[in-house]
């Protein structure tokens, strides 16, 4: 398509957009009396309209039914969880059973860790890409130590080329073979929070198990962003954030993925708690854990139903839309994203630098842009002009013009205020 940088042409997009609708069904802050451009979706998600009634449903309950809720509010708090199952395993790619929801991403992370990295004199690092999220790290970093190994022995990162932002597939490939068989885990991000690359989750997952290792994926940034296969691609574990993407609400619980080809196996080491004993005993307080057979079986504790709520909100909407549309308008307005910014940046003369893999397969919603020459203040007239953006120390901003409440012309209206930012102090 031939996209051009007017107003016109951007809202003869949004006219023929079949997801234009959903906009409506979110609420957006305002600054100077205006709905603001929101390009941080991938930090913090917008509140859907419905989320509402959901949270109220479970207040109501709460008052109406008291502990009689577990068991006989409309949707009861006992198995709230389950709900999520059938909607979510369309997100993921994955089979219900293969689902659970619980606890936050790095807790999770850890739990599953619990599971699949078991470490043996011979067999004991992992393989994670550089500048992971700190979390990640953090994370990491404690489990090698907790399992009595130096991280500089046990992690291995896999780096950037000198010159280069992404990591080459071939480079991730290479190293897998050349720790081999002292590799017991692989753990990355399917999608890179800070450049937006998109890692081939198939390819790497079957490199790792090939060399007899456990392969798992932090999905924070894939969730509800990408599509995603994770029972086809043989993953062995995968947890995600839900308040990105997937705008769950702040802080809000995590998503996680057990493939099938684990849930029988009871020699699997795991952190056990009443909620994953097994379903129809587990209020008969036998003394033996019995897992259910399933992701659930990772559960550990009583559900947080009110935060559930607005997820299971989000959730349904999801469910609605489907991830093949979101997909198709994802690449299209971030395609229109990537035209806009090239354009202003011949009017200004400015060198900006897309730093985000400009190949579709190695991107998805998100561009992160290196803005050379310009600094915070250019951030700052962003915010006072109603662009919500997020700001990394020297100059680089990331976008992600979030398919289900972003339109067309609030990227050529970005581009606009972009312009008159640079131009201001230029
Ligand atoms: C956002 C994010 C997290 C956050 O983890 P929480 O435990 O939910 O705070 C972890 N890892 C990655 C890659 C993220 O992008």
């Amino acid at each position: 398509m031939e996209f051009k940088n007017t107003l016109e042409f951007a809202r003869s997009l949004d006219a023929q957009d079949k997801l234009a609708k959903y906009r409506d069904e979110f609420i957006f802050p305002h600054v100077n009396g205006k709905q603001v451009i929101y390009f941080t979706g991938n930090s913090l998600g917008l509140q859907p309209k419905s989320a509402q009634a959901y949270v109220n449903e479970v207040m109501g309950d709460w008052g109406k039914l008291a502990v009689e809720g577990h068991f006989y509010a409309d949707k009861p708090w006992w198995d709230y969880h389950e709900r999520f199952a059938v909607p979510l395993s369309k997100i993921v790619g994955a089979l219900p059973a293969e689902i659970t929801v619980m606890n936050t991403l790095t807790v999770n992370l850890h739990l599953l860790m619990v599971s699949f990295y078991q470490p043996t004199a011979k067999r004991f690092k992992i393989i994670c890409e550089e500048k992971a999220f700190p979390s990640d790290q953090y994370m990491i970093h404690s489990q090698v130590c907790f399992h009595g190994y130096e991280p500089e022995d046990a992690i291995v990162e896999i780096k950037r080329r000198p010159g280069e932002h992404n990591i080459r597939l071939e480079d991730v490939l290479a190293k897998i073979e050349e720790v081999g068989d002292e590799l017991a885990l692989v753990l990355m991000g399917g999608v890179n929070y800070y450049t937006g690359q998109v890692f081939d989750i198939k390819t790497i997952t079957k490199a790792g198990q090939d060399a007899g290792a456990y392969v798992g994926w932090d999905l924070a940034h894939a969730a509800g962003n990408i599509a995603l296969e994770l029972h086809e691609w043989n993953v062995d574990f995968a947890a995600w954030c839900s308040y990105k993407y997937m705008n769950s609400g702040p802080g809000n619980a995590s998503g996680a993925f057990v493939h099938e080809m684990h849930h029988n196996d009871l020699d699997l080491p795991r952190f056990a708690g009443w909620w994953g004993h097994n379903k129809e005993r587990r209020f008969l307080m036998e003394p033996k854990f019995d897992p259910v057979r399933g992701a659930d079986g990772w559960q550990v504790s009583n559900l947080p139903v009110l935060s559930l709520a607005p997820y299971l909100a989000s959730v349904d909407m999801f469910d609605e839309v489907g991830m093949p549309a979101l997909i198709k308008k994802r690449d299209c307005i971030t395609a229109y994203l990537e035209f806009i910014l090239h354009e202003i940046d011949k009017e200004v003369k400015s060198t900006f630098e897309i730093i985000t893999p400009s190949t579709p397969e190695e991107r998805a919603c998100q561009l992160s842009v290196f803005l050379h020459g310009e600094g915070r203040q250019l951030f700052d007239y962003l915010m006072e002009h109603g662009v919500i953006t997020d700001w990394r120390e020297p100059n680089v901003i990331r976008l992600a013009p979030v398919p289900l409440y972003c339109s067309y012309e609030d990227m050529y209206n970005f581009g606009q205020i972009l312009k008159s930012g640079i131009l201001s102090h230029g």
